[in-house]
């Protein structure tokens, strides 16, 4: 989703420091293409929330995964359709011809398929570096999701775009090590308290949403961003032996 197209809509008039404590934007992404995407598609729209579904495309219409026709579906009611490679690998850990087709062949495969461009890109377990970034951009996408956390800011990279609360039970130092690796400090001691208050990542995100709701005034957070996010996890091996069913709806 153009999540920056929806914040120069949203600025495109006004008191523009006004507006900005004012405006907060909800996306949601979900990963891997279950064919339970419908009914979550269902409870989405009938709360007018927005969403982009990021699916490979090596397995679509194959056991719980949707169908070329039911992704028709979703594209048609308003969803955005993402490009998230072929098969699913780690992108760092594959090269060169592999890797060129896991992100090329995706996004022409969807397109072809929806009749219409797809225009952001989701790394596997959120696992990406500057040459994957790199090749993802020259493939002709505008933007790619990665995995960095709690952010409620709108000023990121393009290739490599945060997520506010992922819906896997991270422990604090799942938390601590995925804003470290990425040089979040400020992010990390602004948020630590709200991630040890939390009894799981529902808790954490209704905290971050309150927080994008009351805060305002900097510039850093000028504008909200609140975004849920399910599906490959960070790989955090301590948070995947203590794994929880995987949350199909937005309810508590
Ligand atoms: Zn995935």
């Amino acid at each position: 989703m153009d999540e920056r197209a929806q914040h120069r809509s949203a600025m495109s008039g006004g008191d523009r420091k006004s507006d900005a404590r004012k405006t907060v934007v909800v996306t949601t992404s979900w990963d891997d293409g279950d064919r339970l995407d419908l009914k979550l598609a269902d409870l989405l729209a009938n709360r007018g929330l927005r969403a982009t579904f990021y699916v490979p495309t090596g397995n679509l219409g194959t056991a719980s995964v949707l169908t070329s026709s039911r992704l028709r579906e979703l594209a048609d009611a308003g969803f955005e359709i993402g490009a998230h490679t072929v098969t699913h690998p780690v992108l760092t850990d594959i090269t060169g011809d592999s890797l060129v087709r896991e992100i090329t062949e995706c996004k022409q495969v969807l397109e072809q398929m929806l009749g219409r461009e797809v225009p952001s890109f989701a790394y596997p377990k959120g696992r990406a570096n500057s040459e994957i970034a790199t090749r993802v951009k020259r493939a002709g996408y505008r933007s790619a999701r990665g995995l960095r956390m709690l952010s409620l800011s709108f000023d990121f990279p393009p290739f490599d775009m945060p997520i506010t609360v992922q819906a896997f039970p991270h422990r604090w130092m799942g938390y601590a090590r995925n804003l470290l690796r990425r040089g979040a400090v400020a992010t990390l001691a602004k948020s630590s308290i709200a991630i040890s208050r939390s009894r799981n990542w529902v808790q954490l995100g209704k905290t971050m949403f309150d927080r994008a709701l009351r805060e305002g005034g900097s510039w850093q957070r000028s504008i909200r961003a609140i975004r849920a996010s399910r599906g490959c996890s960070s790989g955090d091996r301590r948070s995947d032996q203590q794994k929880a069913p995987r949350t199909r709806s937005l309810k508590s």
